[in-house]
């Protein structure tokens, strides 16, 4: 199986809310500072994301479809970020 199936079937919903709409607007951040902080979404819980120099396999957008949006206006975060060590993880059996 191409790793791209394995994260879509693992991680369903992650660019759009529960009701379509796309979880990250395509706009620049109107917050001022600006990325006052980031966020994404995995099957439903709300995840820490962190700027990076680099994308990791999971946020890589050529591989999964994770997406970091600001925490003040929702805007997507356009360049490289992280899940940061130690942020919870997205699933139902990982949160007791
Ligand atoms: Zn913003």
């Amino acid at each position: 199986m191409a790793i791209r199936d394995t994260f879509s079937s693992l991680f369903k919903r992650t660019a759009k809310t529960d009701d379509g709409a796309a979880y990250a607007a395509e706009r620049p951040c109107l917050c001022s500072p600006a990325w006052p902080g980031l966020e994404t979404t995995a099957n439903g819980f709300t995840l820490p994301a962190e700027p990076s120099s680099h994308y990791s396999v999971l946020t890589n957008p050529d591989i999964g479809p994770f997406v970091a949006r600001c925490t003040g206006c929702q805007a997507r975060y356009p360049d490289p970020w992280v899940i940061p060590q130690g942020a919870p993880m997205p699933f139902e059996w990982a949160q007791d």
